[in-house]
């Protein structure tokens, strides 16, 4: 791998999967580039998800685990994304919402914006041309146009005190709302692809864009929005990986946003060093390249602000997703789902069954990342 491309990671925030299809030039650059549609964020929220793909770790092992421990990122002990790039002589840069979504260190250049008054297009643009002359760099970039909206449509709309029966009946129409903002987002795809042009970077510029969490549609009683859930309308996320004259590929198999960390490192050609606390992302670039042909299983967790079970200060629903089948175990009520995601992609039918043996299977492998990550829950009280 030529080791002085520019990395840009962009991260599209809340956008569905189900919703490329929908943008040309979204569907275009996926279309020429390594897709994985079967990848999933391990927290289905920004403040969790984005700590755990710039530490390549589970949110207990990282720290930020819950709403409330958005600071606790454990930045002592752990090497970030940014961090490393910085040691392979990347300038390292990023534009984000807030300072909790990703630690500071590492970045030579730390910048937040007001997403109320922002223009993402002209923003990262300009961010875009200034890097350029430099000789080799790192950005990390967050688009939140499509939060924005939501939170202007449906958080204020259908707030936690407003009667929201009307939203979950609503789902056409909730569709095509999200549909509406649509336009904005690939407008700043094109956006970002001239730049890469205009600014004479394109052929030396891997471009990495991915969604830390897709957004409800009122598919689910009780999540109008996300973080509520573990249902794969939130945590079944996707990645496009554009490589200047590589070739393209849809990769089918699960993988997770923890992923994402390694296959920088190995794209940057930055290894990474034995660290007190281990990573536990793997390489996207072993399925590219056909040495890896399984699924990856996935956990996935997560403690709502709203919804049936808030609990915002320790993660309460937890899943673990493998072979076409899902797991859910609710700490806070003490009850279990589970679903056969290849006939019943909608997880309608719930056929968690206690005595089954292929169910145990699953709950064992979930009590032991319960152990092995650190996490408390009812089952693992003694921990
Ligand atoms: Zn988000």
């Amino acid at each position: 791998m030529n080791q002085d491309n520019n990395i840009i990671l962009i991260n599209l925030d809340g956008f569905r999967k189900d919703k490329i299809d929908l943008c040309p030039t979204l569907k275009l650059l996926k279309e020429d580039s390594y897709y994985f549609p079967n990848m999933f964020t391990v927290a289905p929220y920004t403040f969790a998800a984005l700590p755990a793909v710039f530490s390549g770790m589970y949110p207990s092992r990282n720290g930020s685990n819950a709403y409330y421990n958005m600071f606790k990122f454990r930045s002592d002990e752990i090497t970030t994304l940014a961090q490393l790039m910085k040691q392979g002589g990347y300038y390292s840069c990023c534009d984000i919402i807030d300072d909790s979504v990703v630690p500071r260190s590492g970045f030579d250049e730390y910048n937040i914006y007001d997403e109320e008054n922002v223009n993402f297009l002209e923003r990262h643009k300009e961010i875009i041309e200034r890097l350029s002359k430099k000789e080799k760099f790192f950005l990390f970039l967050q688009n939140t146009e499509t939060h924005k909206h939501l939170v202007r449509d449906i958080v204020q709309k259908y707030g936690p005190n407003k009667d929201d029966a009307e939203y979950y009946k609503s789902k056409n129409e909730n569709h095509e709302r999200y549909n509406s903002y649509l336009p904005l987002c690939d407008n700043y795809i094109s956006c970002i692809l001239n730049a890469l042009n205009e600014f004479g970077i394109s052929q030396n510029t891997i471009l990495i864009f991915f969604a830390d969490h897709g957004t409800s549609c009122g598919e689910k009683i009780g999540e109008k929005f996300y973080g509520v859930f573990v249902y794969d309308y939130t945590i079944n996320v996707f990645c496009i990986i554009h490589i200047p004259k590589q070739s393209s590929k849809i990769i089918h198999q699960q993988c997770s946003t923890i992923d994402l960390f390694p296959t920088i490192s190995e794209l940057a050609n930055v290894p990474i060093q034995n660290e007190s606390i281990t990573i536990q992302g793997k390489s996207l670039l072993s399925f590219i390249n056909n040495s890896e042909t399984d699924d990856r299983e996935v956990f996935v967790e997560t403690g709502g602000l709203y919804g049936p079970w808030p609990s915002p200060e320790k993660h309460n629903v937890f899943c673990i997703r493998n072979e076409g089948k899902k797991l859910i175990y609710n700490d806070t009520p003490g009850t279990w789902e589970f679903y056969n995601l290849e006939n019943d992609p909608n997880e309608n039918n719930n056929i968690y069954n206690p005595n089954s043996i292929e169910i145990r299977i699953f709950k064992d492998k979930l009590v032991n990342h319960f152990k092995e990550n650190n996490i408390k829950t009812n089952l693992t009280p003694k921990l």
